[in-house]
């Protein structure tokens, strides 16, 4: 039987072949889907669902992936029986197969194609996708009169149940389509030949392994790249690791030092080549001057829904649902901890302005890695509870950053890599602490972990359990914090 590409696999191919090639004949090399990533999926399901009441009505082709045959057989089914509205029907013509979002009849017999995105705005990608779709359609000689994008709009504040109609913005992307059918008809054909190959594509890594899309190959395409590489300096245009990796270099360490590279990436490479630190200690005391004590280290953990939860909340809002403090009154004191979890029954943004109110002095600095996450987060909950507007402006205003140092390269370990996030600083500088083997290691499982008690999925155990390992990580976050203070004291310059 010939080839037929889907629509994930037409995007693929426009993105890397070899991409295309892989997901048809060797996906034993693909990864498992990671539960981030299937949250991710979730809740672009719960959007297309939800468009659907913006044209209500409709009828739903409700057969999955796995049953295409039955799914192509009852889409033409309800086509041949006047239905106006059809929600994921199936089609395959032209070498292709694809579902789509809406097709919508017009009085003048024609259809509207409707493709629905979870995006907050039109993108680059979004074209070749309808394009496909619209071609395959008229292939199976439906006539298409325009071709939407319906995307969620970003000035959306949620007020009660969310109203598809303000929620969903539509642009007419009709002569865009237009513009890239012949591409459209030629990659298709170039895709179901490269399909027809036995061989893998001879294609090399590069910038298109992460752009538009991170592709789930490159544990195979990036196995001999050494673990510390030219791809890891940090700011370095594409073209001069291409240039790097035709010299035939590959490891950060032997690049030379003659290369064209920003003072940055000089001073990363000088610590990689010395294995040594470089600090400026005049620079980390000048740093520390500028805390005030009781100095009070915060940190959020949020979650930013696509489909807003609470009142007042806008799509992929950032909402913090908890607060960890370590308080010092003086440098080098033992730290107070105090923390807030919110309640995943309601909107947790009350509870926690209450514990900063309750828990933060009228003096003393508020200290954050990444910190203008953090006064963003309470910029805008001054907005979103304007009766707590000053005290929350007020807390902004004393935040100080953390990773400024690193940022400013005032300290410089080779171990950092060229990076500074605290997940890397900390088990450089603090050695036996680290991220490692905790229940929750990064933020994304932070968000995915309070989502899941939030949309219920959790028994009573499980929940209590992901509460304990939620406390344990945002306090492990500012008690991070506190330790690589520590260690700043010890290598700033003595005054
Ligand atoms: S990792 Fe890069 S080269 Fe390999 S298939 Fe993916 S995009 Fe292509």
């Amino acid at each position: 039987m010939a080839k037929r590409i889907s629509k994930s696999q037409f995007m693929m191919g426009l993105q890397c072949l070899k991409r295309l090639w892989l997901y048809n004949c060797r996906k034993d090399l693909l990864p498992p889907v990671d539960p981030g990533t299937q949250r991710l999926f979730d809740e672009g399901h719960a959007v297309d669902e939800l468009s659907r009441g913006y044209y209500k009505g409709g009828r739903l082709v409700a057969f999955d992936h796995r049953q295409l045959q039955h799914a192509l057989k009852h889409t033409a089914w309800l086509m041949e029986n006047g239905a106006k509205l059809i929600y994921e029907g199936a089609f395959a013509a032209g070498g292709a197969l694809i579902r789509c979002d809406m097709l919508k009849k017009n009085a003048d017999s024609g259809w509207d194609l409707i493709e629905v995105k979870s995006s907050t705005d039109v993108r680059e990608e979004h074209l070749p996708d309808a394009a496909l779709q619209r071609y395959v359609l008229e292939e199976a000689g439906i006539k298409i009169k325009k071709v939407w994008l319906m995307h969620i709009n970003r000035e959306f504040v949620k007020q009660g149940a969310v109203d598809p109609k303000k929620f969903f913005r539509k642009k007419d992307i009709t002569a865009e389509t237009s513009a890239i059918m012949p591409a459209v008809k030629e990659d298709l054909g170039r895709f179901i030949e490269a399909l027809c190959e036995t061989g893998e594509p001879e294609i090399s890594i590069g910038r298109h392994c992460s752009a538009p899309y991170e592709c789930g190959f490159r544990a195979h395409c990036w196995k001999n790249v050494p673990e510390y590489s030219i791809y890891d300096i940090p700011r370095l245009s594409w073209e001069k690791k291409n240039t790097l990796k035709a010299m035939g270099i590959m490891n950060f360490r032997d690049v030379p030092e003659t290369f064209d590279l920003n003072d940055a990436q000089k001073l990363y490479l000088r610590t990689e080549k010395s294995g040594r630190p470089v600090i400026d200690r005049a620079a980390l005391s000048e740093f520390l001057e500028s805390l005030k004590y009781p100095l009070y280290h915060l940190d959020f953990e949020t979650l930013m829904p696509a489909i807003p939860l609470y009142d007042g909340s806008r799509p992929y809002q950032q909402i913090p649902f908890q607060a960890s403090l370590h308080i010092q009154d003086a440098p080098g004191a033992e730290p107070r901890h105090l923390e807030y979890l919110g309640d995943p029954g309601g909107d947790p943004r009350p509870g926690l302005i209450a514990f900063l109110i309750k828990s933060i002095g009228p003096g003393g600095s508020l200290l954050a890695y990444n910190a203008a996450f953090e006064a963003a987060r309470l910029k805008e909950l001054a907005g979103d509870f304007p009766a707590l507007k000053g005290a929350l402006a007020g807390f902004a205003e004393r935040m100080l950053d953390l990773m400024n140092p690193f940022q400013r390269q005032a300290y410089v370990d080779p171990q950092f890599r060229g990076r500074y996030s605290i997940k890397v600083i900390l088990p450089a500088l603090v050695p036996g602490m680290s991220y490692k083997g905790l229940a929750i290691g990064n933020g994304g499982a932070a968000q995915l972990a309070y989502c899941n008690m939030v949309y219920g999925k959790l028994n009573p155990a499980e929940a209590e359990q992901t509460r304990r390992d939620l406390k344990v990580y945002c306090g492990q976050d500012t008690m991070a914090m506190v330790k690589i203070l520590e260690k700043l004291y010890a290598e700033a310059e003595p005054r």
